[in-house]
């Protein structure tokens, strides 16, 4: 290995890439096995980590050391640990080992899938796991490629629910754009709003619908609104129906709000972002009961299946239809493999053009674990969950704020919101553990959502050890 000071523009030398990424795999072994131990939220102030770092890119390059030693000093103190198993926030973000190494590989390829020809095993390995999606879950046929339909990995849920949108609004073609309406509960995610937003519709146009006593879409509101729109002239022509919304777990009957966008004969997207992953339990699938009427759905392996940051699966009934709304084809990308018409092009099946190998990750995930490994995680987080909602039954102090049907916990103080304020203040200042709040009837909640790929019954426990302190002494135990 040269001893010298690189030369300007050098590259790094394969013996430098082997140390180094040595170091670098050591480096995220040693943060996981530790993760657990460090203060869950970071509660740097605004501006504080960019203030320890030069303001000026470096004339001459610099060793990977330095770089590698500022993660350790000026990096780490800005990252709230998603991958601790004390981190109960929001949803997951899980990751695992395979699919770390899944990523790394995506990039030493540094494909760029776009076209089946241009990497005819990104797309064929993409195709295939999507397939075996389709079993894990037992999703219907209709998303297999063998048939009409097919999945695709999209960077987001956001984006899936865009590209149904695109392919709503192109089938529904006929009617004028000011005409369109779409459809959504008011639990829905926010990514609805904005998928209006960027087609161009405005987000006026999407009529929120009345929910029940469970927070789940209400089918008759959906027709009542459909058929008002449809008297006044107005076309309805998208439904979303969320499985497991994101503030409180609610389950919209996607049998009753398919009946009723069949009726309008509207395009019905399901949104299982987080929650579609427990179909990979068959006690679990009712939470896809119906799902069968749908033309397109999506759920986020990036979020409980284990698999890094980006990776949402999105399939379509129809992949025509959604061809047909986003293919263009500029001379440059012409080829024959696409003008035999046997091979995928996924950039016909998303808004950016280009795309890396993200199957991968995903495929090595369900490699890793197969489906039992799968499921027992699945199990687990679901036991706790109920375990811990039975504990919170059962507490004198604190109530159930929606009921617990897989991971997600939603509680609060019986005493108030000003408790329940100063509970969840009192739990994050500690740094044991992170979790954060929603609305629920305009009533402040604390959300429980156990997900994360670590977390086993003792992080459970702590966790309530906590909560039990501060809310029946006041304080945690061992503070001052
Ligand atoms: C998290 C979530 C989303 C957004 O997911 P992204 O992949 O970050 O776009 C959409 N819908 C629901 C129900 C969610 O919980």
């Amino acid at each position: 290995m040269s001893q010298q000071p690189p030369e300007p523009g050098f590259h790094m030398s394969s013996e430098e890439f082997r140390r180094w990424g040595r170091e670098v795999i050591d480096w995220i072994a040693d943060y996981h096995e530790r993760v657990e131990t460090l203060p869950v939220l970071s509660r740097v102030e605004p501006g504080a980590i960019r203030r320890a770092l030069p303001e000026h890119p470096p004339e001459q390059g610099e060793g990977f050391e330095r770089m590698l030693a500022d993660l350790d000093e000026k990096v780490l103190p800005g990252i709230t640990h998603w991958q601790s198993p004390n981190f109960f926030a929001f949803f997951p973000a899980n990751v695992s080992y395979p699919s770390i190494l899944g990523e790394l590989l995506s990039a030493g390829l540094g494909v760029q899938g776009m076209l089946w020809t241009t990497s005819p095993a990104c797309t064929e390995i993409e195709t295939l796991v999507l397939d075996w999606v389709v079993e894990l879950l037992d999703l219907p046929r209709t998303f297999h490629s063998s048939g009409a339909g097919g999945g695709v990995i999209q960077d987001s849920a956001s984006s899936a629910t865009l590209c149904a949108l695109l392919a709503a609004r192109h089938r529904a073609a006929e009617a004028p754009a000011e005409a369109l309406v779409a459809y959504a509960s008011t639990e829905a995610h926010s990514s609805v709003d904005k998928a209006m937003e960027i087609a161009g519709l405005g987000r006026d146009r999407l009529r929120r619908i009345a929910v029940d006593a469970d927070r789940a879409l209400d089918p008759a509101a959906l027709s009542a609104a459909m058929a008002e729109d449809r008297a006044a002239g107005r076309r309805p022509f998208f439904v979303v129906a969320t499985v497991g919304t994101t503030s409180s777990l609610a389950f919209d009957p996607l049998d009753a709000v398919g009946a009723a966008a069949r009726a309008e004969g509207a395009w019905l997207h399901v949104d299982a972002a987080m929650a579609g992953t427990a179909a990979v339990c068959p006690e679990l699938r009712w939470i896809h009961r119906g799902l069968e009427q749908a033309q397109s759905y999506c759920f986020n392996p990036h979020k409980w299946m284990f698999t890094n940051f980006d990776c949402d699966c999105f399939y379509v009934s129809d992949r025509q239809a959604l061809i047909d709304a986003l293919s263009v084809v500029p001379e440059y990308l012409r080829n024959r493999a696409s003008e035999s018409g046997q091979v995928i092009d996924y950039r016909d099946w998303q808004v950016p053009l280009g795309r890396r190998f993200r199957a991968l990750k995903l495929w090595f995930v369900i490699r890793h674990y197969g489906i039992r490994g799968l499921r027992a995680h699945v199990r687990r987080h679901v036991e706790l969950a109920a375990g811990f909602a039975r504990w919170v039954e059962s507490h004198p102090e604190l109530e159930l704020a929606a009921p617990c049907r897989l991971n997600l916990v939603c509680f609060r103080h019986r005493r108030g919101d000003r408790a329940s304020e100063d509970l969840l203040e009192a739990l994050n200042a500690s740094e044991k553990l992170y979790l954060t709040h929603t609305r629920l009837d305009g009533r402040y909640v604390l959300r429980m959502s156990i997900g994360q790929t670590r977390t086993e019954s003792r992080h459970v426990e702590q966790a309530r050890e906590a909560i039990d302190a501060i809310v029946s002494n006041g304080r945690l135990p061992g503070s001052a």
